[in-house]
């Protein structure tokens, strides 16, 4: 596979593919690791966690170049990048002394459970935020006694590849972290399959989620799916009407708007909607789309020609409201552009459809019941932001949204050591937070008698 840089369009490395028989391969040693993983000391495994944690500190911008060659990141994203797999490393080392059991009361005996390691965990990863997607699954599931084989997406397996050499560095023994990049359909498809493989974390499209769910449900596989979104960004009038414009683009252009979580619908109390939009339009123009290696540019390119292509698809002329700008010639670059509040065909299925690129739709609503009705209206269930200065109502409507993560006067990040996840077809279970370990374990009951 050609490795393409997406800001210049040249081929950057060459990647062999993985078969079917490759990743059997790899299963094989991740099931032979096992056994002595599971029964190192928990302070040892955590001991090898930070070790691994400070590997990646002392790379961190070397993992960061190879984001943004990679993938487009601009700098400043791809270096908070290399800083939240070093971060999420060293939250997950404070696990393994700290994975208890429970001690329940029961009569004639003692009765306590154990969180037992499942055994290989697959860790399947999308392309838009590569090095830190794959380590929300692969620090809480090593922490917990688990040996892990990643699959990366086929564009941007770089960082993950020197991810797997950073930990053979720090110490973690061959084949507890093993990196197999390949096609989603082949080695991907492989690692579900696989009878021995007894979990698989995806993070990815809600289509190819809902394959890979069906494919487990046949082994009864443990199944975490981090899947699409298709955010709401509400807006009432009595919010802080500056912050809440100037906020708002980049609250979806982030990575160029292929983020989950990107806020991509807008709904403005109809009252300032007029308002609301001319600020928007406006800071939507400032937005300084170029160069990733420029500490000055906010946006970089898209990540290929073809997801380009199915961006561009979403854009007819005629719902634009406003558009940035973005450089010409070599790169796959695209503009930020707002769509509003039109009737047509084309505005609908922009504002229904995840589109994964620097595109906004804004929408107008009457009252705070129709907010909620407009934002609720999606298959999705991601995150979403509230802006308005009244406490009660930013608490009921935080309530009413059908979402895993929301912000009140903020568009709050993912936090490692706070849970984030999907409702209804965005996902099923939770990454991160205090309780990532029961994603990777299973409760085993033991009844002792004292008779
Ligand atoms: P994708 O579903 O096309 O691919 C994701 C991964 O799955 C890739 O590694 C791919 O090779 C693999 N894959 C594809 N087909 C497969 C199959 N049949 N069996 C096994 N593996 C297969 O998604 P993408 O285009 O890489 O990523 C974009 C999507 O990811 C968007 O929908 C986005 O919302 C979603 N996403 C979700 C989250 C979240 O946490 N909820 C985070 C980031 C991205």
């Amino acid at each position: 596979m050609k490795i393409v840089n997406p800001a210049t369009e040249e081929v950057i490395a060459e990647v062999e593919m993985a078969d079917a028989a490759e990743v059997d391969r790899a299963v094989e040693r991740a099931a032979r690791a096992f056994p002595a993983w599971r029964a190192v000391a928990p302070g040892e495994r955590a001991r090898l966690l930070r070790r691994f944690a400070q590997v990646v500190e002392d790379h961190a911008e070397e993992l960061a170049r190879l984001e943004i060659a990679n993938a487009g990141h601009t700098v400043g994203n791809a270096r908070w990048e290399a800083g939240n797999v070093r971060d999420v490393l060293n939250f997950y080392a404070g696990a393994p002394e700290r994975n208890h059991g429970k001690q329940i009361p029961v009569p004639g005996g003692v009765d306590v459970t154990f969180a037992e390691p499942l055994g290989v965990v697959g860790i399947i990863v999308p392309w838009n935020f590569p090095m830190v997607i794959m380590t929300w699954g692969v620090a809480p599931a090593l922490a917990a006694g688990n040996t892990v084989i990643v699959k990366p997406a086929e564009w941007t397996p770089l960082t993950a590849l020197r991810l797997a050499e950073l930990a053979l560095e720090a110490g973690l023994p061959e084949g507890v972290l093993q990196v197999v990049p390949g096609e989603g359909e082949v080695a991907g498809a492989r690692l579900v399959e696989h009878p021995d493989v007894r979990k698989i974390v995806f993070t990815g499209s809600t289509e190819v989620g809902k394959l890979i769910g069906a494919k487990a449900a046949e082994q009864v596989k443990r199944v975490t799916l981090e899947l699409g979104g298709k955010s709401a960004n509400i807006v009432f009038a009595d919010s802080d009407l500056d912050k809440a414009a100037a906020s708002a683009p980049m609250a979806v252009f982030d990575n160029s708007g292929q983020d989950c979580c990107a806020r991509s619908r807008i709904l403005v109390e109809r009252s300032v909607y007029d308002d609301f939009l001319a600020r928007l339009s406006q800071a939507v123009r400032e937005v300084k789309v170029g160069d990733p290696n420029d500490p000055a540019s906010q946006m970089g390119p898209l990540v290929s020609a073809e997801h380009r292509e199915r961006v561009a698809s979403f854009v007819t002329q005629a719902d634009v409201y406003a558009a940035g700008s973005c450089p010409t010639g070599p790169g796959y670059w695209f503009p930020p552009t707002v769509l509003a509040g039109s009737s047509s065909e084309s505005f609908r299925r922009a504002f229904t459809e995840e589109i994964f690129g620097p595109v906004v739709s804004v929408v107008p609503f009457e009252d705070e019941a129709d907010a909620v009705r407009i934002a609720n209206d999606t298959a999705y269930g991601l995150s979403g932001s509230i802006w308005t200065r009244d406490v009660g109502r930013a608490l009921r409507v935080a309530r009413a949204v059908e979402a895993g993560n929301l912000s009140v006067n903020s568009h709050s990040s993912v936090r490692y050591w706070t849970p984030f996840g999907g409702f209804k077809q965005s996902g099923l279970g939770r990454e991160l937070g205090p309780d990532a370990l029961s994603a990777f374990t299973e409760t085993k009951n033991v009844f002792i008698s004292t008779e």
